[in-house]
């Protein structure tokens, strides 16, 4: 199959019959054998209805209905599971990102030998001003953490190599980064495309301004895990160190300066007098903390599931 287009929806009952059919008639202009996966997350509309309807019409439809509205992220999830196309797309449900450009999204995959190719909404049509500005701001900031050159990390049209979307577990709210999650997990081939973007025609965006907040929080998870993930240690134990060594420094030359008045009989005032004293008890005490913690990490990981889980891409 070329192409699987993974859609998750939460209350987008409008726009899915329309999405459905301009689908249809991209893929059918470019003779693209496809398959259609719809992500209800926890609809409480008519969505399901109408997938259920589009299903019995069309075999290459597939449905998923959530219980309950996890996320963005679990949708994204559980439909990547059942993909199965050479090329995955994913689109958000309500006609913001138009189907026209998958056809390109596909030849830069299969053509170009991008691993992912990321949509980039140039021109937005996001009413709030709440949305574009601060959008900006994250996205520099995202571009400096991940070291990915990417304009609009979390567009909700992207396109990627079947193997990516197996290789990668997106969960939580991370379906922001997934472009990092991808280059972590080792596709570095990962590529930009602008795209059309459109004004939400029917119902509110699902997403307010605690986007940011946790965005960032996010992104500086994803950035910890990378990094210090499997060896947490190394994060915990040389800041904890580092703290240490400064207290005990301080304390060092509070104690000798006292010694010192002590031994050439000068008047020195009490060392609990010392304000260097108490920073230093303070630094020490963070840093052994710091060091405990370190080693609660080290238990942890040992016990994760994936600490040996490597991506091997040949073997001969
Ligand atoms: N969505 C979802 N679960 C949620 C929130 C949103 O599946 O809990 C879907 C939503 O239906 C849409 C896509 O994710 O298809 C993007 O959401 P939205 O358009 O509200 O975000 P925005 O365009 O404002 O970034
Ligand atoms: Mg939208």
């Amino acid at each position: 199959m070329d192409i699987s287009v993974v859609i998750p929806l939460y209350n987008e009952e409008e726009s899915l019959a329309k999405l459905y059919e301009w689908l249809v008639q991209v893929m059918n202009k470019n003779k693209f054998s496809y398959e259609i996966i719809f992500v209800s997350d926890g609809s409480n509309d008519s969505s399901w209805k109408i997938i259920e309807r589009l299903q019995q019409s069309n075999s290459a439809v597939h449905g998923i209905k959530f219980r309950n509205n996890y996320g963005k992220s679990p949708a994204l999830y559980c439909g990547f599971r059942k993909a199965t196309g050479d090329v995955v797309i994913t689109m958000d449900a309500d006609l913001q990102d138009s189907p026209d450009e998958i056809p390109e999204l596909y030849r830069m995959i299969t053509e170009d030998g991008y691993d992912l190719v990321s949509g980039w909404k140039k021109k937005r049509y996001d009413s709030k001003l709440t949305k574009n500005l601060p959008s900006k701001l994250y996205n520099s900031t995202a571009r400096f953490v991940t070291g990915l050159k990417l304009h609009d990390m979390n567009c909700g049209l992207k396109a990627y190599r079947n193997e990516v979307v197996h290789n990668i577990e997106v969960y939580g709210e991370m379906h922001r980064y997934i472009p990092y999650l991808a280059k972590n997990a080792g596709f570095k081939n990962i590529g930009e495309k602008v795209v059309e973007h459109r004004p939400r025609e029917f119902g509110e965006s699902k997403f307010g301004i605690s986007r940011f907040v946790y965005g960032y929080l996010d992104l500086l998870s994803l950035w910890f895990l990378s990094r210090f993930g499997k060896k947490p240690m190394h994060f915990f134990g040389a800041l904890g160190s580092l703290i240490f060594i400064l207290g005990l420094g301080a304390v060092t030359v509070v104690g000798a300066n006292k010694l010192y008045a002590i031994i050439h009989n000068v008047p020195e005032r009490l060392v609990t007098d010392s304000p260097y004293f108490f920073l230093s008890m303070l630094a020490m005490v963070l840093g052994t903390q710091l060091f405990l913690t370190g080693f609660l990490g080290e238990l942890i990981a040992r016990n994760s599931n994936d600490r040996n889980n490597y991506l091997i891409e040949k073997e001969i």
